[in-house]
């Protein structure tokens, strides 16, 4: 007689599923069938799949939220301008300049030398950056080269006062 291909398996979760086992060689068979009764039957193991995916798809959601909670609150307490760019450029730069500019004031000031005034400085010129993607070019900077970039930055904008230069 041949060795059966459907095997009936007693699954880890209580459940007695079919499983057809037609893809093992005869004598492999046996073998799987017994690791298969140490896991959740198939509808088990893809329900729990499912619950995995939606719990990490809500934990990310509600982790952009917060992101973008606390940009939209650092923008409006610091008086920065809007960004200009897509939707989704704008959500993003203004993450990355919520994020660039608070950590540059912490190396700088709370934990550097810079003077208050002279971060005055350097928020008033990040103010002036106002294109989406530059904010988020900078993404991968470190902080304290913040007043270097924005007046990398800023010097480009500003249209010079002779043409031919
Ligand atoms: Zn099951």
């Amino acid at each position: 007689m041949p060795v059966q291909t459907t095997w009936t398996v007693d699954h880890a979760c209580g459940h007695s599923a079919a499983n057809d086992l037609s893809h093992k060689s005869a004598d492999e068979r046996s073998g799987f069938a017994r690791w298969l009764a140490t896991r959740g039957c198939g509808d088990c193991w893809r329900a729990a799949r499912a619950g995995d995916d939606a719990d990490k798809g809500a934990w990310l959601e509600a982790r952009r939220a917060a992101e973008r909670e606390a940009a939209d609150a650092w923008t409006q307490r610091y008086a920065m301008p809007p960004l200009e760019g897509t939707e989704r450029a704008v959500a993003w730069g203004t993450r990355c300049r919520h994020i660039l500019v608070s950590a540059a004031y912490t190396a700088l000031v709370v934990e550097g030398e810079l003077a208050e005034d002279d971060w005055q400085g350097v928020e008033e010129a990040a103010r002036t950056v106002t294109r989406a993607g530059w904010w988020i070019d900078q993404r991968d900077s470190a902080p304290d080269d913040l007043p270097e970039l924005v007046e990398a930055a800023t010097g480009r904008d500003r249209p010079s006062e002779n043409p031919f230069r």
